[in-house]
């Protein structure tokens, strides 16, 4: 920005860019629904480019760790009928190989199968690279810009599926995105309050995993399970500052170092964000593990914020850690394992679709025509409605004016997105809807029709072949599928 205010520009010249890479389907972000994506669309015989900034794949269940045993456990709970497909294939090889309930081991082994399976099934992978603008022809994407280290070169593609989870390519390519959205007034009981009441938004929050060493947790919880008294000004301090993930014994320590300025758990980043440290737990013998949680209007388009994040989540984690040393029993000699590369997010912008799902349909059982699975709204029976699922439907990974591309991830369209009950967000449903997203994109490059004019039947078809759920028979011989 200049002095006054104005924004400055500088004119790009005109440059030649090389082809670097000519494919049926371009994927990219390679996270929970890229990873899919890709892993689908080369096992339909696709050629596939994955791209992703990260040298791993998996985005949040890969080097962002986001998992927790979740992988496992979850899938009956959001999905109609579980994970179906590849999804299943590649949880079952890892629930195979995993010796223990370890998720730094189990993220590092989504990376690894997704690059052995990406080998055999003939997909390339570009890694370390930062998506940029989409290639346009009218109002179709036929590939996009890619930056890295040769400089920028141009992918073409016949099909480009946004998995960045923050719509980068459907956002530039000029489709309508929704970058925010209010907590619907009519879930309340849903909304969850922060700070002794302040309203708190249902959609964006996000978290740093990071893991510790060097702790004696016996000792630790010798400590955590002592109690001491907390006094009337002690009780009101953990009232309006939320510490309730840490140990009892804690409390006035955190008090107190909150009011001397020694460290806080929570701190302001910008006036509707900030940063909040978690306990650090056991994890596995003397390794510990916690979340940095960053909550609050984060706008995931906004470099400069994002950077601002990151930094302080980090420095934030890192002093939780030296208040743990000073303070508690058994972290005398702990240090910093590690920290993930990047934090993720469960909520964030996502296009308005050809359909996009409310969060009032999701809880009402919705049934669309073009359902792809039927994912389960946590959030269901607290409205009446029986847990049999709502459908999913292939218009909601279709940005509306622009065809050529999918959006697949956390980025496809469905309102209920953030720290609420499981929405369409969660881990496997991501999945199922990756697959999907994928199985589309090659059906539509091997028949030669764009995305918008692929007949849903004909997806639909494949899906019920690989093992999908989209209702019972009733419904399948409604739809015209049996
Ligand atoms: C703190 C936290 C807690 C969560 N808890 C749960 C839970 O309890 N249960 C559950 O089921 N799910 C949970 N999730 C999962 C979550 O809710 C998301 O819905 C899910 O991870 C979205 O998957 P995705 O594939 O859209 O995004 P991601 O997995 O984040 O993948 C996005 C990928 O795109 C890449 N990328 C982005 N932009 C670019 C670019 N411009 N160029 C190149 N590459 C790019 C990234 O590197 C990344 O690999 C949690 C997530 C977070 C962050």
């Amino acid at each position: 920005m200049s002095e006054n205010g104005a924004a400055e520009y500088v004119v790009e010249p005109q440059k030649r860019v090389p082809v670097a890479y000519d494919v049926d389907v371009a994927v990219v972000g390679s996270g929970i629904g890229g990873l899919f994506a890709a892993l689908a669309a080369g096992k339909q015989g696709a050629k596939t480019l994955v791209i992703d900034r990260m040298a791993a794949l998996g985005g949040n269940i890969g080097p962002a760790m986001i998992v927790a045993g979740g992988l496992y456990n979850e899938a009956d709970g959001t999905l109609v009928g579980g994970l179906s497909g590849i999804p299943k294939m590649v949880i079952d090889m890892i629930e195979a190989r995993r010796t223990a309930n370890n998720y730094a081991d189990e993220t590092s082994m989504v990376s690894y199968l997704g690059a052995k399976l990406s080998e055999e099934w003939g997909i390339e992978l570009l890694l370390t690279v930062w998506a940029g603008d989409p290639i346009m022809e009218g109002n179709r994407v036929t590939g996009l810009f890619v930056e890295g280290k040769s400089g920028r070169v141009a992918v073409k593609a016949k099909v480009v599926i946004d998995a960045t989870a923050d719509v980068d390519i459907a956002r530039r390519a000029g489709a309508p995105v929704i970058m925010a959205s209010p907590p619907d007034p009519a879930h309340g009981p849903l909304v969850r309050e922060r700070r002794g009441g302040e309203p708190y938004r249902v959609w964006n929050d996000t978290a740093l995993f990071y893991m510790v060493a060097g702790v004696d947790f016996a000792a630790y919880e010798a400590f955590a399970a002592t109690r001491v008294p907390l006094s009337d000004a002690d009780r009101e301090w953990v009232r309006g500052r939320n510490p309730g993930s840490f140990p009892q014994p804690l409390l006035p320590l955190l008090r107190q170092a909150w009011e001397d300025g020694s460290f806080r758990h929570m701190r302001d980043m910008e006036p509707t964000v900030h940063t909040e440290s978690a306990a650090i737990s056991q994890f596995d013998g003397h390794v510990g593990s916690s979340r940095l949680n960053v909550r609050g209007e984060i706008r995931r388009e906004d470099m400069k914020q994002h950077s601002k994040i990151e930094t302080a989540a980090r420095v934030h984690a890192q002093e939780t850690l030296h208040f743990y040393r000073e303070h508690v029993p058994g972290f005398e000699k702990a240090y910093m394992l590690f920290m993930v590369p990047y934090f993720g997010a469960r909520g964030g912008p996502c296009i308005d679709g050809e359909r996009t799902v409310t969060a009032m349909e999701a809880y009402e059982g919705k049934k669309f025509r073009d359902v792809m699975y039927r994912n389960i709204h946590e959030g269901q029976d607290m409205h009446g409605g029986e847990k049999s699922g709502h459908d999913a439907p292939y218009r909601m990974i279709q940005p509306k004016e622009v065809d050529g591309l999918l959006v697949t991830g956390r980025g496809a369209a469905y309102i209920r997105r953030g720290h609420d009950p499981t929405g369409m967000r969660a881990r496997p449903s991501i999945m199922a809807l990756g697959e999907a997203t994928g199985i589309a994109a090659a059906l539509s490059t091997k028949l030669g029709v764009t995305p918008k004019q692929l007949d849903v039947k004909t997806l639909q078809r494949e899906l019920l072949r690989q093992g999908a759920y989209l209702g019972d028979e009733a419904r399948l011989a409604e739809l015209g599928l049996r």
